[in-house]
């Protein structure tokens, strides 16, 4: 099932939901449709547009500033499912500074890697590797979340997450 970005009352996004469930706050108005799919979906009596992009029409309060948690999804995100050493495509976690040389797990620590990045690394640290990180890994920007909760972030949600 498709799902819609929930942008606050003032514009900043939320989270994402489910398109039924994005469908039922607009028909309780309690958000508008900022983007429509251009589908519809069909109950017995009415035909309702389906959102990709939905504002609250009241203010959520958020007390916390969201922190990605760190997965395997959230790390292929976060590093565009690119192995960090060779650009090519991630299969796996590679703990920068191994787990069994005090390495943690921690976003600072883990990055996307291919299978044969990996197994080339071993349990050796960097130095004494002549592989190179292609960017040092960081905390995720705070939209990452999005992105972690749809996999590939549509490019017409991009535009909301900006200001984020
Ligand atoms: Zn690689």
């Amino acid at each position: 099932m498709a799902r819609a970005l929930v942008l606050n009352a003032t514009y900043e996004p939320l989270c994402v939901v489910p398109s039924r469930r994005a469908v039922v706050l607009v028909l309780d108005h309690k958000a508008e449709i900022v983007h429509a799919t251009g589908e519809a979906m069909h109950s017995e009596r009415l035909a309702v547009d389906i959102p990709s992009v939905i504002r609250l029409r009241y203010l959520v309060k958020v007390p916390y500033r969201r922190r990605a948690a760190l997965n395997r999804r959230a790390v292929f995100a976060r590093d565009g499912h690119r192995c960090q050493y060779c650009g090519a495509a991630a299969e796996s976690i590679d703990h920068v500074v191994p787990k069994s040389r005090g390495g943690g797990h921690v976003w600072e620590n883990v990055v996307a890697a291919c299978r044969p990045c990996n197994v080339r690394k071993r349990d050796r640290l960097l130095a004494e590797t002549s592989m190179r990180l292609k960017r040092r890994p960081s905390v995720p920007r705070e939209v990452t979340w999005v992105a972690v909760a749809v996999g590939r972030v549509p490019e017409h949600w991009e535009p909301y997450l900006q200001s984020a």
